[in-house]
């Protein structure tokens, strides 16, 4: 029985998702240094995060699943205008955009200088918003 590592993870939340998405397909996987990055997430980049694990059989099959759910996931994330995927999340300077932004800026501060982050297209220039949005923060 030989498994071969298709896809790292830094957080025990994304790794455990797609375990049970792959699972679900009937793949053969596990998750290895699961435990390790669970009890301390500082040593996770030490050992390069948790790995998920597939059965040397079901390579192929898993690696284009988990493209597939990477990806239908991105384009959920894609312009509400012009559907593009070309989309960063960024940080800009820009006056708040209505008075409830502006509001909610005043009562957080920092948002009360004009520093806002959101979607922006790079398509069509459009800028948006997605609070809830899956693995939008950005990694340092
Ligand atoms: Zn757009």
């Amino acid at each position: 029985m030989a498994f071969v590592k298709i896809y790292t993870f830094d957080n025990y939340i994304d790794a455990q998702l797609r375990l049970a998405q792959l699972k679900s397909e009937d793949i053969n996987c596990w998750l290895q240094d699961e435990n390790t990055v669970t009890i301390d997430p500082i040593i996770s980049n030490a050992i390069g995060g948790i790995k998920l694990m597939v059965h040397e059989s079901q390579k192929e099959q898993a690696t284009e699943l988990l493209r597939t759910i990477i990806n239908k996931e991105k384009e959920n994330r894609a312009c509400p205008k012009c559907q593009s995927l070309n989309v960063e999340y960024i940080v800009t300077n820009r006056k708040p955009s209505n008075w409830l932004s502006a509001f909610f800026g005043y009562l957080l501060g920092g948002y009360a200088l004009g520093i806002t982050k959101v979607y922006h297209c790079f398509n069509c220039g459009h800028e948006f918003n997605l609070e809830d949005m899956p693995g939008q923060e950005t990694k340092s």
